[in-house]
């Protein structure tokens, strides 16, 4: 049997590990970070004295195949959420306050009480919604819904930002289609709000770590695959720092690592070109939070933080589509926060909390329709070499769900192919 390489430990090159070893075949992961986990990891912060994330990332309970995978490696418990589907909302302007509930049908019955809709919004205009069922691949967002209503700022606005991480005058419309299928367009069920309870790392990348070497397969760290050998279009060698690795004939290569990476490795692959940052704000509070919502995130409109989230004495703030705001100082950016927070908390009279600002500038790929139709499958033109990542042609955004089913993916086509 021939050897498995799998290159990147990111969600995707964890996932195609995992399902490899499960299926007994010999794999070794090269990751070249000393951790696992890619963007979506944890680490402690000095400054603040606890582990952190290095953003907030919200899961749904109609992420299937993120909720198999954390089966399969045995994490599923820290997965933690309310038991019902409801997204809190505050419009920092005015400080109206809602609470989104679907109902438990995946006809939205729920609609038709006033009280269950968002403010200021008719029956009439969620039939915008269904606008997205037919949106073409070259339809952005915003072309799909009206930007001047209420619920397009209150509802879709936020939900396409968050989702796609991309403006929605940018953000692919066919893309949120899946995430509104698999999740609201289910029910109740299928839209639970799920976060790491205990940091994501040790929901998402240390069992997977364990799970992968507990069944035969080895895990290196510090390992940059920086060139790949080749025999006319066959690989024969990975080319680390310190040594190449030999690649025999029926192993299989399988490239998790991001676009740019991987276009380097493969020279002529066509990939999708740039990204849009994320900004997190952690604040450590001194004490427990006094959080007024059941459920462990709001979204917040009319100001610039977009999202809170709370773990024990940790506030979270998520601003997607940050380009711009990444650019400023770090200082700036957690005193802009703050002032969102402290309105959302009604907490205006507290001094500050100590505050870290984390920036991911390169978050995702920049999810607009022109560079979606730059995503390749898991298949590519060199015998023997594989693609994954969230970058990768899944149907579904640049999303913790999207980069496990794209390494679930690769390892099928790896096993499978000749
Ligand atoms: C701040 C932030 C918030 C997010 N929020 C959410 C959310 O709420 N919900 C959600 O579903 N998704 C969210 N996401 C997206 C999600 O994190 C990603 O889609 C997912 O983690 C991507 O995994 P991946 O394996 O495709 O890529 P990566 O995580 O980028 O993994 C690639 C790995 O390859 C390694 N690598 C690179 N080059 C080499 C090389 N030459 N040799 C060896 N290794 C290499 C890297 O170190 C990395 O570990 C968020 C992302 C960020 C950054």
């Amino acid at each position: 049997m021939g050897h498995f390489h799998v290159v990147g430990a990111g969600l995707a090159g964890l996932a195609c590990a995992v399902a490899l070893s499960r299926a007994g075949r010999p794999v070794t992961l090269y990751e070249a970070a000393p951790q696992a986990g890619g963007r979506c990891r944890s680490y402690f912060d000095d400054h603040l004295g606890r582990t952190i994330d290095n953003g907030n990332h919200l899961l749904m309970s109609g992420n299937t195949v993120a909720l198999a995978f954390v089966d399969t490696i045995g994490s599923r418990d820290t997965l933690t959420g309310p038991d019902r589907a409801e997204f809190p909302f505050v419009d920092l302007r005015t400080n109206q306050r809602w609470v989104v509930r679907p109902g438990a049908s995946p006809l939205p019955w729920w609609l038709l009480v006033p009280s269950r809709r968002v403010p200021q919004t008719r029956l009439a205009d969620y039939r915008s919604g269904l606008g997205l069922l037919f949106a073409g691949c070259a339809a952005t967002v915003n072309e799909v819904f009206d930007p001047a209503g209420a619920l397009y700022q209150r509802f879709w606005e936020p939900l396409a930002v968050a989702a796609l991480n991309c403006d929605p005058t940018e953000g692919a419309a066919a893309l949120l289609r899946p995430v509104l299928l698999r999740t609201f367009g289910r029910g109740a069920a299928y839209c639970q709000p799920l976060v790491a309870a205990r940091g994501l790392s040790e929901t998402f990348a240390d069992p997977a770590v364990r799970f992968i070497e507990a069944h035969g397969g080895t895990v290196c760290f510090g390992a940059t695959l920086r060139a790949t050998e080749w025999r006319d279009d066959t690989p024969i060698a990975l080319r680390f720092d310190s040594e190449s690795v030999p690649i025999a004939s029926g192993d299989r290569v399988v490239l998790a690592a991001p676009p740019t990476a991987v276009q380097r490795l493969l020279p002529g692959l066509t990939v999708p070109e740039g990204s849009n940052a994320i900004v997190n704000a952690h604040m450590r509070f001194d004490g427990p939070v006094d959080w007024p919502w059941r459920a462990p995130l709001a979204g917040l409109i009319g100001g610039t933080a977009q999202w809170i989230f709370h773990r024990d004495d940790i506030v979270s703030v998520t601003v997607s589509a940050a380009d711009a705001l990444a650019e400023q100082p770090s200082e700036d950016i957690a005193a802009i926060l703050w002032q969102d927070v402290a309105r959302a908390l009604g907490r205006s009279d507290v001094t500050p909390p100590a505050i870290r600002v984390v920036k991911e500038k390169r978050a995702t790929f920049h999810q607009t329709p022109a560079q979606v139709a730059r995503r390749p499958g898991p298949r590519t033109r060199w015998p023997g070499v594989f693609l994954a990542g969230d970058w990768t042609d899944t149907g579904l955004p640049a999303t913790i769900e999207g980069a496990i089913l794209s390494g679930e993916r690769a390892a099928r086509e790896a096993m499978t192919s000749r």
